[in-house]
C-alpha cells in the first residue's frame, strides 16, 4: 500500500523541523523550506536553490505542496470581490472569497465541506455536512489568495467600475486579514482550525497578527470556553441573530444544544479571561428580528459586555424566503443600540452578492 503524501501545509514550523530531524536532515533546512513556502509562496521544489538535492529528493518523493486547483473563479460586477471554487484532493469542493476594500484585502476561508449546524437562512447549512477540512486545506485557501495577490494573478477582469479600479491600484500586495466565515462551523473543527491559525500566524511565515484573524461561531459553547482557557490569539465573532432562546432556536437549530443563557455565560467567561471584545453578528431579516423591541432586547443582553454588533442584512439563499431589512430600519436598529445602550455596531458592507459570495451564500452548487 502506498503512503499518502504528507501535505506540507498541514505542518506547523515545529512539526516540519521534527519531520526533518526524523529524516536525518538539519532543522535549518526545515526553516529554509518554511521561508520558501510562506515568504516566497513557492509551489514546488524547483526554485529552492538553498535546499540540498537530497532534501529536495525526499520532499519530491514523500510530500506534496497542498495548493488547491481552481475549479472556477467569479468576479462580482463591482470588481471588489472574487470567489474561488477550489477542488480538494478527494474531489470535494469548497469556496474561498477574496474581498477588497480600499487599502485592505481580506480572505474569507472555509473550515468544513458543508456544515452540520443547519441555520435556516444559510446556504452552507442548507447543503448539509460532508467533512472537516484538514489544517493544510485551511492554510491552502489563505495561500491561494496570498499567491493571487503577490503574483497579481487575478487583478481585475472587468474594469468597469473606476472606484474598484482605483482601490485595486492602491491595494497592498500582501494578505493581512483572514476571516473564518466561509463554509462550515470553525469550532466544530477546533483542532484543525487552531493548527491552521498557528501556521498562518507564525512569525517567520505569513506572520498574520492575532487581531487580523477572526473566527465566527454559531455559538459552540465548549469551543468558546476552550478558546478562553487556551487564551487563543484569534478574534471571536458570535452569531447571535436573536436575543431570546425561542426566537433563536427558530433560526439557529444548534441553539437547542447550546442555549442562549449558556452561550452568554461562555461569552462572559471569554471576555473576562482574555480581556477581549466579542463581535456579535446579527443577520437582519425583515419582520423577523429587526423591530425596535428586538434591538432593545440585544441591548439588554449585551449591556456591560465588551461587545460590538455586526449587522448583516440577509443575503438571498435558495432555501429561505426571508427578505433583508431595508437600510432605514437597519439604521434605526443601530441608533437604538448606540443611543440607549452605548453599543457600537456596524452594518456589514454588502460584497459579492451578485455572485453569491456574501455571508451565508457559500455552497457548492449551481451558482
Ligand atoms: N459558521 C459560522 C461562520 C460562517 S457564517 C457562523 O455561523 O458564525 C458567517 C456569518 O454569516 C454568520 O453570522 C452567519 O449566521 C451569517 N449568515 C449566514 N447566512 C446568511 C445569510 N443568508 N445572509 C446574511 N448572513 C448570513
Ligand atoms: Fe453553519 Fe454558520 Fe451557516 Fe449556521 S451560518 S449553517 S453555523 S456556516
Amino acid at each position: 500500500m502506498s503512503h499518502p503524501r504528507l501535505n506540507l501545509y498541514d505542518l506547523t514550523r515545529e512539526a516540519l523541523r521534527e519531520q526533518f530531524r526524523r529524516w536525518g536532515f538539519s532543522p535549518l533546512h526545515a526553516d529554509r523550506l518554511w521561508a520558501y513556502l510562506y515568504l516566497e509562496l513557492a509551489d514546488s521544489c524547483d526554485a529552492m536553490p538553498k535546499l540540498p538535492a537530497k532534501v529536495k529528493a525526499r520532499l519530491r518523493a514523500e510530500t506534496r505542496f497542498g495548493l488547491l486547483a481552481t475549479a472556477r473563479e467569479t468576479d462580482s460586477s463591482d470588481g471588489f470581490t472574487r470567489k474561488y471554487l477550489l477542488a480538494l484532493a478527494d474531489g470535494e469542493k469548497i469556496e474561498t472569497v477574496l474581498m477588497r476594500y480600499t487599502g485592505r484585502v481580506t480572505a474569507c476561508v472555509s473550515s468544513q465541506v458543508g456544515c452540520a449546524m443547519g441555520c435556516v437562512f444559510c446556504a452552507t447549512g442548507q447543503m448539509g455536512y460532508t467533512r472537516h477540512l484538514t489544517p493544510g486545506e485551511i492554510v491552502a485557501q489563505a495561500m491561494h489568495v496570498a499567491r493571487a495577490l503577490k503574483f497579481q494573478i487575478p487583478i481585475l477582469k472587468s474594469q468597469a467600475n473606476p472606484e474598484a479600479f482605483h482601490a485595486l491600484r492602491e491595494m497592498p500586495p500582501r494578505l493581512r486579514n483572514i476571516v473564518l466565515m466561509g463554509m462550515g462551523e470553525p469550532l466544530h473543527n477546533y483542532d484543525a482550525v487552531m493548527q491552521a491559525v498557528d501556521i498562518l500566524r507564525d512569525s517567520n511565515g505569513l506572520a498574520l497578527s492575532a487581531e487580523r484573524i477572526t473566527l465566527s461561531t454559531v455559538g459552540v459553547v465548549p469551543g468558546i470556553l476552550r478558546l478562553a482557557a487556551e487564551k487563543r490569539s484569534v478574534g471571536l465573532a458570535v452569531s447571535l441573530h436573536a436575543a431570546t432562546q425561542a426566537e433563536r432556536v427558530a433560526l439557529v437549530p444548534a441553539a437547542k444544544k447550546w442555549p442562549l443563557d449558556e452561550l452568554m455565560a461562555a461569552c462572559r467567561t471569554y471576555s473576562t479571561t482574555t480581556g477581549r471584545r466579542i463581535f456579535y453578528e446579527w443577520t437582519l431579516i425583515e419582520g423577523k428580528n429587526d423591530a425596535p423591541e428586538q434591538a432593545r432586547a440585544v441591548g439588554r443582553l449585551l449591556e456591560g459586555l465588551p461587545a460590538q454588533v455586526n449587522l448583516i442584512p440577509l443575503n438571498p439563499t435558495p432555501g429561505y424566503a426571508g427578505e433583508p431589512t431595508r437600510s432605514e430600519a437597519a439604521k434605526k436598529f443601530q441608533k437604538i443600540l448606540a443611543e440607549e445602550f452605548k453599543l457600537p455596531s456596524t452594518v456589514r458592507q454588502r460584497r459579492g452578492i451578485d455572485i453569491a459570495a456574501g455571508c451565508g451564500q457559500l455552497a457548492v452548487g449551481e451558482t
